[in-house]
């Protein structure tokens, strides 16, 4: 995909109309990263007490950018110079054409949208969090329940509104994972289930598992910030345009082509708490400092959907993070901030204590094998609920028998079950399988990664994670969203998506440390 500047021939009306559509998508942008510069601050700074002025704040943007978004004269810019294209006028660089192509797309997609209903989902959605934060405390579902049932109600009608053409889950897919359909990624998980079933099986038999008591000794804070901030800068994180602060839930936002905020938590009896949140978000903030800033708020500049940032995130955690040449390089560091506690460790010892497999109720515990299954399960339910196969009265029994048929345990609760994730609440239905996508797309870039850069173990031991980054950068970063998600990640390694190197990739690091000698099912 070309993506020179070099000015082009067209004839001069539809030039400076190209020049004020991408100026007006700019100007949204900016006003929307204000939007996400408050998000950022009330989740890490704001006093207790500020909440409801900053709602009305939140608000006030918020209707600032869906009323840029849906300008009349950016909607009749973009159809002209669109149907211009088509018509084969101009000299239009490949990537000026997607950039059209995308942004009319999203544009009529929120046009579709009746106003009456793109406020009601705005309030079902803040009425179904703060209801949320209440059932999931009292483990109350029937206080839930009615939220989630005008929720679904209300996202089907979105899904038909937006996209009249697609199945109403693909809809909703679509705007988290562009051209993704459910029945692909349905078939994906089923061909990865089995191969994962039957490594947490083995891993469950084993006769000598790894054990974490090495990570769960005493790491001091201030320590620990140094810590995490030395290896954030060590893979390439960049300072001068990002920082890290704390907050409950461990995120990263970016409020600007040059500032792109990380948090994470810290728990001063558990290291990776604080590490491995770091390496994550941090995979995410490499993604997004590695796009374009000549093209921020263009499609040239925007991150490609949720699964390939979540493969961004997941690469560096647990690809690099978990890897031996990481600790052979990272120990020696660790010792010294952490004397006490890492002074007889060798890398071989902490490398096995971070490959624990333990089935476990909650997904945001979950180990790197068994996270899968937690997201097959809510794929599973949440789009039986869309298409009308399942009722909401009936979500937490379809739950729990589902949860017992994958991990062999069951919710004694509500909380621990079917009230734990924030998502449905918030109205994000067809963004958890994005998780699953992004662990599959990072095994795929890694495999290629191996191949193409047979010195990165030993790259990565002497601490230079210049390689890694600078393919990544060239394979997935540079080309923003102008190429679909799964078109992206066949490009970038040279083979359609497969869960192949996801199970490949899983049995090869878990199996040995648990002393397995059985090979995945082929
Ligand atoms: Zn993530």
């Amino acid at each position: 995909m070309p993506t020179s500047d070099e000015p082009r021939r067209s004839p001069p009306d539809l030039r400076s109309e190209y020049v004020a559509a991408a100026a007006h998508a700019r100007r949204t942008a900016v006003l929307a990263s204000v939007e996400s510069l408050l998000g950022w601050d009330e989740q890490t700074m704001l006093p207790p007490a500020g909440g409801a002025y900053r709602a009305d704040q939140a608000a006030a943007v918020a209707s600032l950018v869906h009323t840029a978004r849906t300008e009349p004269a950016q909607r009749d810019r973009l159809e002209r110079l669109a149907t211009s294209m088509e018509g084969g006028e101009g000299d239009w660089s490949d990537e000026e054409r997607v950039t059209v192509l995308r942004l009319l797309c999203d544009l009529r997609k929120q046009l579709r949208l009746p106003a009456r209903l793109v406020e009601e989902i705005a309030r079902a959605c803040i009425d179904g969090q703060q209801a949320w934060v209440e059932a999931r405390r009292h483990s109350d579902w029937k206080g839930f329940a009615p939220h989630l049932a005008r929720l679904v109600r209300l996202k089907r009608e979105q899904a038909t509104c937006q996209s009249p053409d697609l199945d109403p889950y693909d809809a909703l897919l679509d705007d988290h994972e562009p051209g993704a359909r459910s029945s692909d990624v349905s078939a994906l998980f089923d061909r990865l289930r089995p191969g994962i079933v039957a490594l947490v099986r083995a891993c469950r038999g084993s006769r000598c598992p790894p054990r974490d008591d090495l990570l769960r000794q005493h790491f001091p804070r201030a320590a620990q910030e140094s810590f995490v901030r030395m290896v954030a800068e060590k893979i390439g994180f960049d300072f001068a345009r990002g920082r890290i602060d704390t907050s409950e839930h461990p995120f990263c936002s970016t409020t600007g082509p040059h500032d792109c905020r990380l948090t994470t938590r810290w728990d001063e009896s558990y290291l990776p708490t604080a590490l491995f949140g770091v390496l994550h978000e941090a995979g995410h903030g490499l993604y997004e400092q590695g796009l374009r800033s000549d093209a921020f708020g263009l499609p040239g500049g925007e991150a490609a959907s949720l699964g390939v940032h979540e493969s961004q995130s997941r690469l560096w955690e647990n690809l690099v993070g978990r890897s031996l040449p990481f600790w052979e390089w990272c120990l020696p560091l660790a010792r010294r901030m952490f004397p006490e506690a890492l002074s007889d460790a060798s890398p071989e010892e902490v490398q096995r204590s971070l490959l624990v497999v333990r089935p476990s109720l909650i997904r945001v515990e979950a180990d790197e094998v068994t996270y899968n299954l937690h997201i097959m399960l809510r794929f599973d339910l949440e789009r039986a609920l869309i298409r009308g196969e399942l009722a909401v009265a009936d979500l937490p029994v379809a739950w729990d028998e589902r949860f017992e048929q994958d991990f062999g345990i069951r919710p004694a609760t509500a909380a621990e079950g079917v009230l734990q994730d924030i998502h449905w609440s918030a109205g994000l239905i067809g963004y958890f399988p994005t998780y699953t996508l992004g662990n599959v797309y990072s095994a795929q870039m890694m495999a290629a990664v191996e191949t193409d850069l047979p010195d990165l173990p030993a790259a990565i031991t002497a601490g230079r994670f210049g390689p890694l980054l600078e393919w990544l950068r060239e394979r997935v970063h540079k080309h923003g969203r102008l190429i679909d998600p799964g078109p992206l990640v066949s490009g970038a390694t040279g083979r359609p998506v497969s869960e192949r190197w996801l199970v490949e990739s899983l049995w090869a690091r878990y199996g040995p440390a648990h002393g397995l000698e059985t090979l995945p099912p082929s």
